[in-house]
């Protein structure tokens, strides 16, 4: 991450509120430049923690945050040490990062009391998020009244989803009383590196088939067909399509019922024991990705079954994107995983030759945080590696109503 001396003037700070957390940045839109940026955690916990990067180092705190307005005070206090207070130094807004927007918002959207009001409505759908997106929201415009707040919805850009994507086979008026879809998440991460991936190809994004691969703790994969997505691994929550850290992905959903009859597992166990103890962590000991692979050094055989199954997985959605793209101009790689792991790239795309997918292994281990490419020259679809920016991508949205 850059960070630079320049002032706070037009700059928008973007909060990423959880249950027990509020990551920060203040970023400029334009270049991207981040002030300043950090983390809050352990809100509500006897011991919180401030993290707190600005231009000249980084501070830590330690010590009890009660909650969020707590924690958003102590956010701005910092940034105040950066300056002048916040409002006063021309920052230009704040965006918001909200996880579900429901079949109600499909944009960025300018923050009142109703929009807090139904965001908080819309927990129903993102328990675990959407509280938490409702009072930073709350806390950060009684603390920052005079500028604009925007809350940018995870599931935005899939909201136009094709209707054969978007509908679950399920007893149609149930699934209508209870706005049950697939909605899909990470969309501003989906949309921004499409984005960047056509301008590093120098092409119009109208013009191009993409496949785009978000694999960090949680893990998405997304079609995109002349900037339009039409198909996406995330469901309804989070919690369907790829392996992730601690997620399941795709489960027949039997397998609840089993729980349920068979083990005696409660709905919130079995909610727990999918979304939080399962995944790589549940079949290696291990939600990282870069422990995992230690292991696998180690001869650890469950860490070794729990990355096929995470590639075997990945690859099988790779497949059915292509064949629902009709063929595809570019594979994108990013977040964490996808953005630094050699061999996840080499394994997802591996003996796709006569499909036209050809990966460089020069190029794919190359090291290199930037934008690249790592298909051969001869390779008809290019592969590509593209750091994800959600902040920036959120700050974007955000200064547009400044
Ligand atoms: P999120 O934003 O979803 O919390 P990230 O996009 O930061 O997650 O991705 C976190 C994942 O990326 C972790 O599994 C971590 O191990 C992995 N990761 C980060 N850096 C590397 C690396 N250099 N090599 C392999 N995996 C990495």
């Amino acid at each position: 991450m850059s960070t630079s001396t320049s002032s706070t003037a037009g700059a928008v700070l973007v909060l990423n509120s959880g249950s027990s957390s509020i990551k920060f940045q203040l970023i400029h839109p334009e270049t991207g430049e981040a002030v300043a940026h950090g983390l809050i955690e352990r809100i509500g916990e006897p011991e919180g923690r401030i993290i707190f990067h600005h231009t000249t180092g980084t501070e830590e705190r330690v010590g009890e945050i009660p909650d969020h307005r707590a924690g958003l005070r102590a956010v701005l206090d910092m940034l105040e040490t950066l300056g002048r207070p916040l409002q006063e130094a021309g920052v230009a807004a704040v965006g918001h990062r909200v996880v579900h927007g429901g079949t109600v918002f499909h944009e960025p959207t300018l923050v009142d009391d109703d929009v807090v009001k139904t965001v908080a409505e819309l927990s129903i759908l993102a328990p675990l998020h959407n509280p938490a997106n409702a009072i930073g929201m709350e806390v950060a415009r009684e603390e920052l009244p005079d500028i604009p707040h925007v809350a940018v919805f995870d599931t935005a850009f899939f909201y136009s989803l094709p209707p054969a994507a978007a509908t679950y086979a399920l007893e149609r008026t149930i699934a209508r009383e209870h706005d049950i879809r697939r909605y899909g998440f990470h969309g501003t991460s989906h949309e921004f590196v499409s984005q960047r991936a056509a301008a590093f190809a120098g092409r119009d994004q109208a013009d191009l088939n993409q496949v785009v691969l978000h694999l960090g703790n949680g893990a998405s994969a997304s079609a995109i067909e002349g900037g339009r997505p039409i198909d996406t691994s995330m469901g309804l929550t989070p919690l369907e399509g790829l392996v992730m850290g601690t997620r399941t992905g795709d489960i027949d959903p039997g397998v609840v019922m089993h729980l349920n009859r068979v083990a005696g597992m409660k709905v919130d166990a079995i909610d727990d024991l999918l979304n939080r103890r399962s995944g790589l962590r549940g079949l290696s000991g291990v939600n990282d990705f870069r422990a995992l692979l230690s292991l696998i050094e180690e001869g650890d055989e469950d860490a070794k079954i729990a990355y096929d199954v995470y590639v075997h997985r990945l690859r099988k959605y790779i497949g059915a994107y292509v064949f629902e793209l009709g063929g595809v101009d570019q594979i994108v790689f990013t977040a964490g995983v996808g953005e630094n792991n050699v061999d996840v790239r080499r394994d997802a795309l591996a003996g796709l030759e006569r499909l036209g997918i050809v990966v460089d292994p020069e190029r794919n281990a190359a090291p290199g945080k930037g934008e690249r490419r790592i298909s051969a020259d001869d390779s008809d679809v290019e592969v590509l590696v593209i750091p994800t920016n959600e902040e920036l991508a959120i700050a974007r949205a955000a200064a547009k109503f400044a």
